[in-house]
C-alpha cells in the first residue's frame, strides 16, 4: 500500500504560500496521479514525451502539466496542445522550435530557462553567460507563443548542505539579476523552480517558487 495522499498533504502543509508544488509523476501510473489529484493536487511534472502523451488523455483536463525533462525538438509539436509549462528549455534551438510550433497552433506556453548551477558536469542546460547573452538580444520580446516565465535548476547530488545552499542561492541571485536587467515590469517573469525530494527544504530557504517533488510523494520509481 502506498499513501500518496497523506505524503502529499504532509508536504503541502510544510510549503510557504509563495511556493507551489509540482508533483513529479514520471514512471508512476495514471492511477497514482489520480490519487494525488483527488487529494487536491493539480500541477504534475513529467519528463518523457511518450509517457505524458499517454497519461494526459486518461486524466482530468484541468491538470496543469509541466515538462521537466530533456525535450527533443521533433517532440515539441505533439505536447504543445496540452502542456502548460516547459521547465527544461535547455537550448535556443529548442526555444525557437517551441515558439514556432506554438505560433502555428495558436497556443501559449510558459517556458523556464534551465540553468547549470551544479558543480558536476551536466549534459543539458544553459550557462549563466549563455542566458545573459540570449536575454540581452530581446528576441523573446517578439514571441507570440512563448512566455519566458522563469528559470529552473538542479543542485549537485551531495550531502554537503552548504554547497546545495550556495548553488540554489546562485540561481536565485541570477534570477534577480535577469529580472532587474531585462524583465523590469514584466510580471510574467517570476519563477525560480528549484528543489527536489532530497533538497527542497534548502531550496525554499533560498527563495524557490516551485519545488518539483516525486519520490517523497509517490515512492521510489521503478525504471
Ligand atoms: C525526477 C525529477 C525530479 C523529482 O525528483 P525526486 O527526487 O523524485 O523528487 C525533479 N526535477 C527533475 C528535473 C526531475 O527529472
Amino acid at each position: 500500500m502506498n499513501n500518496i495522499s497523506s505524503n502529499l498533504l504532509q508536504i503541502k502543509s510544510r510549503l510557504p504560500e509563495s511556493v507551489q508544488l509540482v508533483a513529479v509523476s514520471k514512471f508512476h501510473p495514471a492511477e497514482a496521479i489520480q490519487e494525488a489529484y483527488d487529494a487536491g493536487q493539480r500541477i504534475f511534472g513529467e519528463s518523457r514525451q511518450q509517457e505524458i502523451e499517454a497519461k494526459h488523455t486518461q486524466l482530468p483536463r484541468d491538470i496543469e502539466w509541466h515538462f521537466i525533462g530533456h525535450l527533443q525538438t521533433n517532440k515539441v509539436k505533439s505536447i504543445l496542445p496540452y502542456i502548460h509549462t516547459i521547465e527544461s528549455v535547455d537550448s535556443l534551438k529548442l526555444l525557437r522550435e517551441i515558439e514556432k510550433q506554438a505560433g502555428l497552433l495558436s497556443v501559449k506556453v510558459d517556458c523556464f530557462l534551465e540553468v547549470h548551477i551544479a558543480r558536476e558536469p551536466e549534459k543539458y542546460g544553459f550557462s549563466m553567460d549563455e542566458c545573459r547573452e540570449f536575454v540581452a538580444t530581446k528576441e523573446w520580446e517578439g514571441y507570440q507563443g512563448v512566455t519566458i516565465a522563469g528559470v529552473m535548476g538542479m543542485a549537485t547530488y551531495t550531502d554537503d548542505k552548504e554547497q546545495i545552499h550556495q548553488e540554489f542561492r546562485s540561481l536565485r541571485n541570477f534570477f534577480q539579476e535577469l529580472k532587474a536587467s531585462f524583465f523590469v515590469g514584466e510580471n510574467s517573469f517570476r519563477h525560480v523552480s528549484m528543489g527536489m525530494s532530497s533538497d527542497y527544504g534548502i531550496a525554499i530557504e533560498e527563495g524557490s517558487t516551485f519545488v518539483r517533488i516525486g519520490t517523497s510523494i509517490f515512492g521510489e520509481r521503478e525504471y
